[in-house]
């Protein structure tokens, strides 16, 4: 039996120091370990007890364990996580699919024959991001592998009504509007992180799946597994979003990610006998 656990990455297992949420006092917080260095500096964390867990978990024979990711395939190899490398990974929110690192060129096709048909084209949304965005806010304009395009703002100047607008514009051409810390992302709706993962679960041959993610763009990618948990933070959990077979979690921040590794370590002892 084989389970794969499909897992997004930033605030679901890794976590920047702004994300990392630490409620208990200093003296019993947890141990970090760095999992990314960027130009030579810090930049992600998961615990110490996650780790290990995390390591257990991709070496387990009955477990495939898939990062997926809205980041770029450079973005993502930036991650050196504990255990052995990742078989599989999604990246570009499910753009890309790397086979032991490799990006999968019939995957590649696919998604872009998809991408071509169902909705508006990169360019014209591109365009009129960059024609509505104010400068008074937007710090950059950013396009990831030639699928979608996400700007970084200065978040509390951006009105509510400005992203509403933009998510209305969007939906009408076939794209998502996600809105995660300082990044404003729009998507086209047809690439997703549950697409790929079902590609991966055909090829490993799994018998189950298993996911968690914190963002809208993770939703679904939570609701294709059989088995998926969410943070208590995050965009889902602040829109109260929830679906049955989808578990809640009241941890949030970094103790969330190890949280989030302990339930999977528990599905795979459950599932993968
Ligand atoms: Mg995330």
């Amino acid at each position: 039996m084989t389970v794969l656990v499909a897992s997004d990455l930033d605030r679901t297992l890794i976590y920047s120091s702004a994300a990392l949420g630490l409620t208990v006092p200093d003296p019993v917080a947890p141990r970090l370990l760095c999992v990314e260095i960027h130009e030579g500096k810090p930049l992600s964390y998961m615990t110490e007890t996650a780790a290990a867990l995390l390591a257990e978990l991709s070496a387990a024979p009955a477990a495939v364990f898939v990062p997926t990711t809205t980041r770029t395939r450079k973005q993502y190899q930036r991650i050196r996580f504990p255990g052995p490398p990742a078989p599989y990974a999604i990246c570009a929110n499910g753009g890309q699919l790397l086979v032991d690192g490799v990006p999968d060129r019939d995957w590649k096709r696919l998604v872009a024959a998809r991408l071509a048909a169902e909705c508006a084209p990169l360019e014209e949304v591109r365009d009129h991001l960059l024609a509505v965005a104010d400068p008074a806010w937007l710090r950059k304009s950013r396009v990831a592998e030639d699928l979608f395009a996400y700007l970084v703002v200065e978040r509390a100047l951006v009105p509510p009504e400005w992203i509403k607008a933009l998510t209305e514009w969007a939906e009408a051409r076939g794209w998502t509007v996600s809105l995660q810390g300082r990044k404003i992302y729009a998507v086209p709706r047809p690439l997703t992180k549950s697409a790929a993962m079902r590609e991966v679960a055909r090829r490993t041959g799994a018998t189950a799946t298993l996911a968690a993610g914190d963002s809208l763009l993770d939703a679904d990618l939570l609701l294709a597994a059989d088995e998926a948990w969410r943070p208590g933070h995050g965009e889902l959990a602040d829109a109260g979003w929830g679906a049955p077979g989808v578990t809640a979690l009241s941890e949030a921040g970094v103790l969330a990610g190890e949280e989030i590794v302990r339930r999977f370590a528990a599905a795979v002892a459950r599932l993968g006998a």
